[in-house]
């Protein structure tokens, strides 16, 4: 056999993605906190007007921008556009650390965050939640150094649900050096109904090194467009533009996401209708005898700990595909009004074996 090619080894030794298995088409995913309803017929219409695939799209998303910069009172370059804002994090990872720095978030978290830094070269010090699933947020601004160059916060968490306070934020951010990058990562923002929880849109004017993450996937339900958005300092989106890979944003995606944003209160008023069934399905949860982060997001977080691969089997074998975290919980995704007995009823039945 000949030599390997010479990769770096940090990143060799990095899983490679696998989606969640393609599901028997007659089960649920409730595996990637999708949206389980289909485009706005506004937006279908839009999509089949955008057809002109033989041009580039606008690089720079100026009209998408411009709607962005207007509704959150900002100027255009306060507005960075990406392929999902995955590939903003990327971004702006790769604009602020590099080999030696470090990356602080809690944990566990969003799953992309471990691999992006490490595709950097940068170190992740990675602050084990609280027991309810929620940031140490004293911890993390414990943790940082001299070779801090961010901060990830997630509110709502992924995957548990548990949202950052107003307070909590705050009091963290008086104590964060203003040297240091802070990423609110708001991709479940739009399905917080508590009052108390963080909204990075009021809180940008008064921290000049905050940056607000979001997303057109999962609230807007255009998951498979790839267009997500940062609001922030024009000088920290100007250095994640000079990492992105050019032109990565497509017009289709550009055009669904304003056609989105004009049409938004029939989407919030789905996310009603999400946010109502989350609410419905802990409370049916909780009379099950599960202790269970209270979610204010579109997923709930069953704590099963060891048995964590067994449970998720049960839910297989009831139809509903789930996203495993072994040995912590499993992550359920929100998605259609029929998913749910089927989704209780595996529950019920893991309770029973646990
Ligand atoms: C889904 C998700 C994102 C973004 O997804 P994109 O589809 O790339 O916009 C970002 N952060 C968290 C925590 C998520 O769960």
């Amino acid at each position: 056999m000949s030599a390997p090619v010479r990769l770096r080894p940090e990143i060799a030794a990095l899983p490679p993605y696998r989606q969640g298995r393609q599901a028997d088409p007659s089960a649920f995913k409730l595996s990637s906190n999708e949206n389980p309803f289909d485009p706005l017929p506004a937006v279908l219409d839009v999509l089949r007007d955008s057809l002109q695939v033989n041009r580039y799209p606008d690089a720079a998303a100026v009209e998408l921008r411009r709607v962005l910069a207007e509704r959150f009172g900002v100027t255009a370059d306060e507005v960075h556009v990406g392929a999902g804002s995955v590939a903003i994090l990327s971004q702006l990872f790769l604009a602020a650390a590099k080999p030696g720095d470090e990356v602080v978030y809690s944990w566990r978290s969003f799953e992309a965050y471990p691999g992006l830094v490490t595709v950097t070269g940068a170190d992740s010090i990675q602050v084990p939640n609280r027991p309810d699933g929620g940031h140490d947020l004293d911890a993390m601004a414990a943790s940082i150094t001299e070779r801090t160059r961010i901060v990830v916060v997630c509110s709502p968490n992924n995957p548990t649900g548990e949202i950052v306070t107003t307070h909590e934020f705050e009091t963290f951010m008086a104590k964060v050096p203003e040297t240091v990058l802070v990423l609110l990562d708001e991709a479940y923002v739009e399905f917080v109904t508590d009052p108390d929880a963080v909204n990075g849109e009021s809180l940008l004017e008064r921290h000049p090194n905050l940056v607000v993450l979001r997303t057109f996937s999962k609230a807007y339900g255009l998951a498979g467009l790839r267009v997500g958005y940062a609001i922030g300092p024009a000088y920290v989106l100007d250095a994640a533009r000079s990492t992105a890979i050019p032109l990565s944003v497509t017009g289709i995606g550009q055009q669904a996401a304003i056609a989105s944003l004009e049409h938004e209160d029939e989407l919030l008023e789905r996310v009603g209708r999400i946010t109502r069934l989350r609410d419905r399905v802990w409370q049916a949860l909780a009379d099950q005898g599960w202790q269970l982060p209270r979610s204010q997001a579109n997923f709930i977080w069953l704590p099963t700990g060891d048995q964590t691969a067994h449970a998720a089997e049960v839910f297989e074998k009831a139809g509903i595909i789930v996203r495993a975290f072994a040995p912590e919980g499993l992550r359920i995704s929100i998605g259609e009004t029929a998913s749910v007995d089927k989704l209780l009823g595996a529950a019920q039945e893991v309770v029973r074996t646990l």
